[in-house]
Order: structure tokens, then sequence, then C-alpha cells
């Protein structure tokens, strides 16, 4: 599919005036048409909910705007609970997933009242240490190791994952919960990443509402609901087809239907933990092009770097790119994109077959919408950028404003008297 930028090169001209590049750019458009989308491609079932994973784009305005859809949190740490709880998102909305977990992360979830979602069999002892008591509703986390394969060969490796219970201990778990008073259960297992394929979701739904027919049938206990979690994935390549989530919704509705309701679970919710397809496409990283260098290669220097969008330093990630303004301009210089870090792969691009870039061009790097602006860091010295919202008319809402060095030297504790000299006594 044809990736295009959803700003033009006018557009930008008229933002830099007020914010200067580099920035993310969120377009409020696409997310209310995508979060629709995915309500209504599960209607079907009552008590369905989306929490969004909040370490994609933890933005409290971007947060507001899913609320509005219906959408909860996920959340994974302390800093994320509050973020949720600053937006109203608490209670049952908040789905708490995390691993290797603090004592006080634990007791900030309790407090707010959020599910539980254990990542290991010793965290039931662990949280009941925290809390006095464990809670009423409480999910657990499956890893049934091994690799995940689908028709179209190997999707992922749980085997080598951190995360979850084995199936072994998922039985002896839902077991001690049971005996412990625990009245509501779930389940949860993110199992591939960023499948770019409408039957992730169906595979996955077919293989944990078999073993809740399993964990009914064998422990007497019904699983109120089941968390596919997220892993649904976006056309980062111009060449990928996009999921159809009205497809993925179906899919999952048809296994439901085989698997869940026979065994008289047709009341069993489904929850989504998406943050990639939630926001991945309406986020763009745009830059400008500050240098030209001609050496071994041709290089193009621009004023964003790995700080701004680690994903193609960190995985080698593809993210397109369009050079705003010569969008029907033919793709004959090979460049590589690079930013300013003291490390050879800050590069946003390699042997990419661009139109030819001059000096001062705009570039939109897509899709940087989910895991982009957050996993942000500060090496090099380098100051995180803004967050800019496009309404739908067209209006233009600083979200977050970028990082000055004031913000960078604020950990020392008095900084402005001694310059940064000074210890706190
Ligand atoms: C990262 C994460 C998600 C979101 O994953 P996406 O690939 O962005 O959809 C959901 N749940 C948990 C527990 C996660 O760690």
């Amino acid at each position: 599919m044809e990736k295009k930028a959803f700003v033009t090169k006018e557009k930008v001209e008229e933002i830099v005036k007020e914010f200067p590049t580099p920035f993310h750019i969120y377009d409020e458009k696409g997310i209310r048409e995508n979060a629709k989308a995915l309500k209504e491609a599960f209607a079907w079932n009552k008590g369905y909910k989306e929490y969004f994973a909040v370490k994609a784009t933890p933005n409290p305005f971007l947060l507001k705007i899913l609320k509005e859809y219906g959408c909860g949190c996920d959340c994974s740490s302390y800093t994320e609970l509050m973020l949720s709880d600053a937006v109203g998102i608490r209670g049952n909305d908040i789905m708490f997933s995390s691993n290797d977990t603090p004592a006080q992360d634990f007791e900030l979830a309790a407090k707010l009242g959020a599910t539980i979602n254990l990542d290991d069999i010793t965290h039931i002892d662990f949280l009941e240490k925290i809390l006095g008591k464990l809670p009423e509703r409480l999910s657990l986390r499956y890893n049934p190791g091994g690799v995940f394969k689908m028709s179209n060969g190997i999707m992922d490796n749980p085997g080598d994952a951190k995360y979850g219970l084995t199936t072994e201990q998922i039985f002896e778990a839902y077991g001690i919960l049971k005996n412990k008073g625990v009245k509501e259960f779930g389940i949860h297992a993110f199992l591939a990443s960023n499948t770019v394929t409408n039957e992730y979701y169906p595979m996955l739904a077919k293989q944990l509402f078999e073993l809740a027919v399993e964990i009914k049938d064998k422990l007497g206990v019904k699983l109120s609901f089941i968390n596919l979690s997220g892993g649904v994935g976006i056309a980062y390549r111009p060449d990928q087809e996009p999921n159809d989530i009205r497809v993925i919704g179906a899919g999952v509705k048809k296994v439901y239907e085989e698997v869940l309701v026979p065994a008289g679970l047709g009341d069993v919710a489904i929850y989504t933990e998406m943050g990639r397809f939630m926001m991945g496409p309406y986020g763009m990283l745009v830059t400008k092009a500050i240098h030209e260098k001609h050496t071994h290669k041709e290089y193009i220097g621009v004023d964003a770097c790995a700080v701004n969008l680690m994903r193609p330093a960190m995985y080698g990630a593809y993210h397109h790119i369009t050079v705003l303004g010569k969008e029907n301009e033919k793709c004959d210089h090979k460049y590589d994109v690079t930013g300013s870090l003291c490390e050879n792969n800050d590069k946003f691009a390699i042997d990419r077959m661009l139109p030819e870039i001059e000096m001062g061009d705009y570039i939109a790097i897509h899709d940087t919408g989910a895991h982009g602006f957050s996993m942000g860091y500060n090496y090099n010295g380098k100051l995180r950028s803004a967050e800019l919202l496009l309404h739908e008319d067209g209006s233009v809402q600083l979200i977050r404003r970028a990082e000055t060095p004031a913000d960078y030297f604020a950990t020392f504790d008095c900084f402005d008297e001694y310059k940064g000299i000074c210890a706190r006594k």
C-alpha cells in the first residue's frame, strides 16, 4: 500500500514557525477512525475492552481521545499508573500487566483498583504479603513456551521470553488463587509481536479458549476474561498489507463460538492491550535535512536522531520516509539518513532510495506513533522533542513541549547555583 504522509510541506512550514523541528506529530482523525473501527470489530462481545498499552505513547492528551472510545489503560509501571489515574482511568479500566514488579507498583495498582495481571507464580505470595490479602479479581500471564507458529512460519519465540507462567504453573496457580478466595479470574498471553496478519489474534484466542475450557473442567475455575494483549502489527513497509481489524474481530468471534460457547463459557469478556495498532500509523517524526556528506557513501544528516526514535538503531527496524513536497519525484538517489549521535547505528535509513534531498527539506519518518517518542533517551546530552497533535480541523496543539537544557540538568540538585558541580549534602 502506498504510504502517504498526513501533513504536507506547506503545513509543516506553517507549524515550524511556532514549533521547530524535530517533533512527533499525531493525527487525531486517524486515531479516532481506528479506535472506532476496533470498537465495532469487537462489538459482538459484551464485555470487550481495549486497554491501550500506555508504554507505546504515554501522553495524557492521546489517552483521553482513546477514553472516548471506551479504552482503558494497560500500565506496567508506577508512573504509567499515575498517568492513567491523571486522565481519570481507574479501577477495572486499568490492566496492570507488569513483570519483575517492585512492591510499590503493586501497591499503587491495588490502590487504584486496577486488575493485576501476575507475571509469575511466586508473585501470588509477593502480592499477598504486600496487600495483606489478595484482590478478589486477578489475572495470570501465560507462556506456553516453544515457538509460536502460523501457516506462514514461525512468528515468535515464547520459549525464549521472560514473561508468564508455564502450562503446569498456570493450573497450579489458579488452584492456589481459588483456595485463597479469589473470585474473578482472567488469563493473558502475548506470544508474538508486530504480527502483520489477520490470523494472529484468532490463533492465539483459540489456544487460550481451549485452555480456559480445560481450566474449567479440571479446576472448576471459570475465567471471566481472556486478554489477548498486544502484538497486532502495522505495515511499516509499503509492500505490506495492513491488518484489517474487522477481519480480526470476526476471526476471534468464530473461535469464540466454536470453543467457548459450547463449553458454557459464552459470557467470557475479551480484552486487548494493543499499543502499536492503536497509535503507530498515526504518528510521524518530522525532521529537517541540515547536512549532506559525500564520502564513502551519500549521507543526509537530519536534526533528529535515535533518541527521538530508537527502533531503527535498536532493531534495524524499517520506517518509511517521505521527503515532504517531493512526494511525486523519482526516488533515484541512494542515501543513509543519519542523526548526530556518536554511534554509527544512529541511522533512520540505510541505502534508502529517495528523491534528491536538499538542505532545509523536511523529512517525515512514518509510523512513529507507538514505541517512538516513548523509547526516547538522553544520550549525548540530546533532549526529547515536542509532541504535537494535528486536530481534525487542521489546527495544531502542543501536547508536550520539547525539553530544554534546564530539564536535562534538573536532577542535579542545585545546578543553577553551582553550575552542576554541587551534589546534595
Ligand atoms: C508492549 C505491550 C503491549 C503492547 O504491545 P503492542 O505490540 O504495542 O501492541 C501490550 N501488553 C503488554 C503486557 C506489553 O508489554
